[in-house]
């Protein structure tokens, strides 16, 4: 197993459920050949991201804490 994580929502590649086909992003950003979110919005990324780990059973303050992350994200990261 690689310790890489998503490079959109830093998400661990290894921990990914899914199948995204790209080893840079994870299944919930990266889908059929292309990103999810094609936006270049950091705060309605992170507030997708959030809305999609809460759909998924993650408790509140987990799942601001990782959208919180995001910004660290080399995608986003490199807009600044
Ligand atoms: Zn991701």
């Amino acid at each position: 197993m690689s310790n890489k994580s998503c490079e959109s929502c830093l998400m661990p590649l290894s921990k990914d459920p899914g199948k995204s086909g790209s080893d840079t992003y994870c299944s919930y950003c990266f889908k059929d050949g292309k990103l999810c979110y094609e936006g270049t919005d950091l705060k309605e990324f992170q507030q997708r991201a959030y809305e999609g780990m809460r759909a998924r059973g993650m408790g509140k303050l987990q799942a601001t804490l990782f959208a919180w992350m995001i910004r660290f994200a080399p995608r986003w990261r490199k807009q600044r």
